[in-house]
């Protein structure tokens, strides 16, 4: 983009709003002038709607029907290399352009009206005697927040009760309601405060990285270290660089419940806490991060993958914690993958990536062996802590009772523990009490009405539900199939009734169950993990949530109870996950100076992929999934892309599946093939039938191009949607 500066009134300028109308549209620039990238409210027919002054006006209707700007809206301009982004993520993504400047202006009032906002928080009045339940609510919000003070929807919201509720108290004299303080930069980091002192492995690769920041340059790092080797430690010294250089930076994490500890080691390091963005953040903190990261008020933004979105002033860095999970692929909406449009962000504004993980995926493993990624590794613990040893339990060996599912070797050895006072960790990555509800009447499953998948009992919330669309129920006392009482039995294990079996093997023990669904709010989660990390579990029974990155001092064994699930499947990714995730939760064993086991309890121990996490020779698992991926021609060796047709009706999906993948010459063209139409790998959700096609491309081929020219020949029926997902996830 061949930028102007600015544009003065009256001037044809093009703008680009969020609304679905495709490109830009032209107006003129209002009094006193506009800069390019300037965030802006336009009419467009009877509305005012937000937009960014995309560049100059292309004069393509009537002059004389051209409408001034509104009003320009108190926000940095967007900066090019933030447009070009936008542009580049919405063509490799084949997402419409104005879907993407959505994700960039989820900035909660930014369309708000000049003047200031009016806010509410605590006034140092007592509480009155006599307090309704509602009005607790709201003030126990104000105390979990220590001090904030919220706009009155958000402040209702959060307490869930209504607005006069909130302007009750302010009659009150218990809340103060004032005018909202313009938004402050961050208290700034200190770069230059000393850090930890760096084991020779360590201090290398932070050489590696700090120089590559300080080029000033675009380059990619997959920073591959086992669990505990300090990889957190040696890219806060890119960071620092980062920062030296007075550029900012973003670090992605995958999981919310992880932020706390990195906020709190930022802080240790830098003197002060970071920038936060995620679901759990408060929109009146999001509002003041959004403009901070535009006005180059925050140096260092941690967040979730739609931080990546945020209108950076000046990216300098950008670190991806955890590159290899699955949490990075944005699945509804637009289609994105976090860790590859960071890849592309970076490469527009000069900015280093960092791709950290103990267990990288297998692109990124590709990218660095074909030299488009460089390589750092981190081969040992920090410190005393040693790798767990591995070991398996061979499940046909074990005498195990009905419905029972933790084998005697286990058993003896979480026993072991107790004894010594350390933590065991049990991993079932399976959310619920079961996940099968049978009845043993008539042999029928209790699904889903709307989705294709099994209801999951949760025996704490006395409900069955649906993993799928969330659609929950009372647990019924009949079947719902043959009506007859009292035969609904429960079949397989969730970790819920895993945490009955401790609770009667192990009385004595004090059993903690982390499950996303089982805490109220991120926050509640984050406090558990926190507290558990201290030592107020002996056992921890835990889904997927626990193989991400936290540190618990105490545990030293690890017990995985079902290592073959997620094993079988027809997925291409099925074995690399599995991989990923038992490695990763083994890892959680001995990261202090006592030493750990991970046990693997299965039913087929001369499975490649178990063979292959006991041996430890990871470079040649990566080497034979890399292999068969090439002969496959799949991705990272070949391009795929999905097409999914979802509509209430299933035959007129397979209808317009079949009419596709008749059409395919624009395909053919590009020596493209496609497959099916097919049920989805999730065939109905929410009541609509999913059919999928799947396009394979090889490497170097215009594949969104052509994906885009086929789509186009064809005119959807009403109630149909299509979506196409580049990169997908499961193929
Ligand atoms: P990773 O990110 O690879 O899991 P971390 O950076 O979290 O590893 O390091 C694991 C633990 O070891 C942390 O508690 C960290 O503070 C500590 N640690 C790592 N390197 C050092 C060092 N050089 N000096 C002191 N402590 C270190
Ligand atoms: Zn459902």
């Amino acid at each position: 983009m061949a930028e102007r500066s600015h544009f003065r009134e009256g001037e044809l300028i093009s703008v680009l709003t969020t609304e679905p109308v495709g490109r830009p549209l032209d107006y003129r620039a209002p009094a006193g002038g506009v800069a390019p990238g300037a965030f802006v409210e336009v009419p467009l027919g009877p509305r005012r709607v937000l937009g960014v002054v995309w560049g100059p006006g292309e004069g393509s209707f009537d002059p004389a029907r051209i409408r001034p700007v509104n009003r320009v809206l108190d926000a940095a301009p967007m900066v090019p290399a933030m447009r070009e982004f936008l542009i580049r993520a919405a063509d490799y993504t084949l997402t419409p352009l104005p879907q993407m400047l959505r994700l960039a202006t989820r900035a909660p009032g930014l369309a708000d009206p000049p003047g200031p906002r009016r806010v509410y928080r605590r006034g140092p009045g007592d509480l009155p005697d006599r307090m309704t339940d509602a009005r607790a609510r709201v003030v126990e919000v104000l105390q979990d927040y220590g001090g904030a003070s919220f706009a009155l929807a958000e402040l209702a919201r959060l307490a869930g009760v209504s607005t006069g509720v909130v302007k009750g108290l302010v009659k009150a004299g218990v809340l103060i309601e004032e005018d909202a303080p313009r938004d402050l930069p961050y208290p700034r980091l200190d770069p230059d405060r000393p850090g930890k002192a760096l084991t020779e492995d360590q201090a290398a690769a932070a050489r590696l990285l700090t120089e590559g920041v300080a080029s000033g340059r675009y380059g990619t790092t997959l920073l591959k270290g086992v669990t505990g080797s300090g990889k957190t430690e040696v890219y806060l010294e890119a960071v620092a660089e980062a920062l030296r250089h007075g550029r900012q930076v973003l670090v992605l994490l995958p999981e919310i419940a992880l932020t706390s500890e990195f906020l709190t080691r930022v802080e240790a390091r830098f003197g002060a806490r970071p920038g936060e963005w995620h679901s759990g953040v408060t929109q009146t903190e999001r509002r003041r991060l959004w403009r901070m990261a535009g006005e180059g008020g925050v140096q260092l933004v941690v967040g979730a993958r739609s931080a990546l979105f945020l209108p950076f002033r000046d990216l300098g860095l950008i670190v991806v914690d955890e590159e290899h999970d699955s949490s990075y692929k944005q699945e509804d909406g637009a289609l994105y993958n976090a860790r590859d449009m960071a890849v592309l962000r970076a490469s527009l504004c000069d900015a280093q990536v960092v791709l950290a993980s103990a267990t990288p995926s297998l692109e990124s493993w590709v990218n660095a062996r074909t030299g488009k990624y460089r390589r750092i590794d981190l081969n040992a613990r920090f410190g005393p802590a040693r790798m767990p040893s591995l070991s398996a339990i061979d499940m046909r060996a074990e005498q195990l009772q009905p419905n029972r599912w933790i084998s005697p070797t286990l058993a003896r050895a979480v026993e072991q523990r107790l004894a010594r006072g350390e933590q065991a960790l049990l991993f079932l990555n399976r959310r619920g009490y079961a996940p099968v509800t049978l009845c043993r009447a008539c042999g029928h499953q209790i699904g889903c009405d709307q989705c294709d998948a099994r209801m999951v009992e949760h025996r704490f919330l006395k409900r069955l539900v649906c993993h799928q669309c969330g659609e929950s129920r009372p647990m019924p006392e009949a079947c719902p199939s043959c009506g007859v009482e009292g035969k609904l039995a429960p079949v397989g294990p969730g970790v819920e009734r895993l945490a009955e079996e401790v609770a009667e093997r192990f009385p004595d023990a004090r059993v903690a169950v982390l499950s996303s669904d089982l805490f109220a709010s991120a926050r509640a989660l984050k406090e558990s993990i926190r507290q558990i990390a201290e030592g107020a579990a002996d056992i921890i029974i835990g889904t997927q949530i626990v193989a991400k990155g936290h540190n618990f001092p105490l545990l030293t064994l690890v017990g995985v109870i079902d290592a073959d699930l997620g094993l079988q499947g027809s997925d291409l990714r099925a074995a690399e996950r599995s991989f990923q995730l038992v490695r990763q939760v083994s890892g959680r064993a001995g990261r202090s100076d006592l030493p750990g086991a991970a046990m693997l309890q299965t039913w087929q121990p001369e499975h490649p992929v178990i063979r292959a996490i006991l041996s430890g020779d990871e470079e040649a698992f990566w080497q034979a999934e890399a292999a068969q991926r090439e002969a496959a021609g799949m991705p990272p060796y070949g391009r795929l892309a999905g097409i999914v047709l979802s509509s209430p009706d299933m035959h007129a999906a397979f209808d317009t599946g079949a009419e596709l993948a008749r059409k395919d010459a624009p395909l053919r063209r590009i020596g493209a093939q496609v497959f099916g139409p097919a049920p989805a790998p999730i065939a109905r959700v929410r009541g609509r039938h999913r059919v999928r096609l799947l396009v394979k491309a090889a490497r170097g081929a215009p594949l969104q191009a052509a994906i885009s020219e086929w789509t186009g020949q064809i005119r959807l029926p009403a109630n149909l949607r299509l979506t196409v997902d580049i990169d997908p996830q499961s193929f």
